[in-house]
């Protein structure tokens, strides 16, 4: 059996799991990283057509690690968030409300950037980093907490001593399972279809949420050569029972649809990319904290993909792991022990829940086919539009301030 120490154990190399690994190496500690599947080469790469708009914070910290340089490029500035009523009797926008980055005194909301595009910088990023150990092809099949540290024991036989076990891996998470912990899960027969579109008119770095019963139609623009056109991702939430597939699957006609969805906001819409599914669901694990092991991103909490808050909650919940450990390690004070993992639960509870349930609801007002509700989505639109302390209130929730 193969043996390794190390000072954390980050399970799953994913998104979350491979900036919580590149900000506790920044902090100087070793991190070995558990991945079950293998990193595809460039050319057989899987296709995760998904991009994540980075709002600001998650930017900040980004900045803070020392890795925002490596994305600048890549990253599509996001300079507004509008916020659309699509009338179905009519296909046109009849309300609307534009949330501005200087409305809140700050340049940009955030930046745009395709997911494959972060974790391949990250994982070249950190597979040269003498204190980065990436496991592959393997998971966690037994776990033992004692009183100064954790061993974990894989498939391939490998052992890991560590101080901490940080689960990222995912909704389906294997460490929940063995650690017993239990899930709840609200299932919202709704699913996400992603592709990329090019459209005639200029996105201007504004992003789209278009609400119409069903599930709203996100719009984030992409980061083009210029000149090549105007491009946006685009999730569009549509009721599990939508038997459209004859739609959904010609890109043609997937065309048409997209142009009529978002009410021609953009002009003529044509795709250009493979559409990628996602189930929708709120999920959230009964415990973010066991015996020297923390629950983190997916695997403590899933949200339906509204007001990029998914990515981002998880992202707060890494800056706040990444303070607490570097606060400890300043105070020459141990990491992964009970008084740790309190801290953790109380810095991160609260706001999980809080913002667990607003996206929630938000989905099942905008899933609602009940003409009143529409008409409160239309009514509310225009009530914050011309409310400045109303949407500036609703403009600090949704950026985490
Ligand atoms: C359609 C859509 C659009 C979205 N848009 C946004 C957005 O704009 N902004 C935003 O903030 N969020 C967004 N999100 C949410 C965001 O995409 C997710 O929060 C994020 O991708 C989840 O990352 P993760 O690392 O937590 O989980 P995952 O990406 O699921 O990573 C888990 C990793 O663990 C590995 N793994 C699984 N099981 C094991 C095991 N047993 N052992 C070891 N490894 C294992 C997996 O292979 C994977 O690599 C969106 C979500 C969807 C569905």
């Amino acid at each position: 059996m193969n043996c390794y120490n190390t000072d954390v154990v980050v399970c799953g190399g994913g998104i979350s799991g491979l900036i919580m690994a590149k900000s506790l190496i920044h902090l100087g500690l070793r991190v070995a990283c558990i991945e079950k599947n293998k990193v595809p080469k460039q050319e057989n790469r899987i296709n995760d057509l998904r991009s994540t708009a980075l709002l600001y914070p998650a930017v900040d910290f980004f900045k803070n690690i020392g890795i925002w340089q490596n994305f600048e490029n890549q990253a599509q500035p996001l300079n507004s968030l509008v916020i659309c009523n699509l009338n179905p009797q009519v296909g046109k926008i009849d309300s609307s409300c534009e949330f501005f980055a200087h409305d809140l005194g700050i340049n940009t909301l955030g930046y745009n950037l395709p997911n494959k595009v972060i974790i391949e910088k990250l994982q070249k990023l950190m597979m040269t980093s003498e204190r980065f150990l990436y496991l592959e092809e393997d998971y966690v099949e037994h776990i033992k907490p004692r009183s100064f540290d954790v061993v974990i024991k894989t498939n391939k036989k490998i052992q890991i001593n560590s101080k901490l076990i940080i689960a990222a891996d995912g909704r389906d998470s294997n460490i929940r399972e063995i650690l017993k912990i239990k899930k709840i899960k609200y299932d919202y027969n709704q699913r996400a279809l992603v592709f990329n579109i090019k459209h005639l008119c200029n996105h201007d770095s504004k992003s789209y949420e278009i609400y119409k019963s069903e599930g709203p139609c996100t719009l984030v623009p992409l980061k083009t050569k210029r000149f090549n056109g105007h491009f946006s991702s685009v999730v569009l939430m549509i009721d599990d029972k939508n038997t459209n597939d004859e739609i959904f699957s010609d890109k043609k006609k997937l065309s048409n649809f997209i142009t009529q969805r978002t009410g021609n906001i953009l002009g003529d819409c044509q795709v250009k990319s493979e559409v990628n599914n996602f189930p929708i669901i709120s999920q959230a694990a009964l415990t973010l904290t066991y015996e020297r092991t923390i629950l983190l991103a997916e695997t403590a909490h899933v949200l339906p993909p509204i007001g990029a808050q998914g990515l981002n909650t998880s992202i707060h919940d890494i800056k706040n792991l990444f303070q607490l450990t570097e606060k400890r390690l300043k105070n020459n004070l141990e990491i992964g022990d009970f008084e740790f993992l309190k801290d953790y639960k109380n810095l991160r509870k609260k706001q999980i829940t809080s913002r667990m349930l607003s996206v929630h609801l938000l989905n099942k007002l905008s899933i609602s086919k009940n003409e009143v509700v529409s008409d409160i989505r239309k009514f509310g639109l225009n009530f914050l539009s011309n409310n400045k302390i109303s949407k500036k209130i609703a403009m600090k929730f949704g950026m985490f301030q």
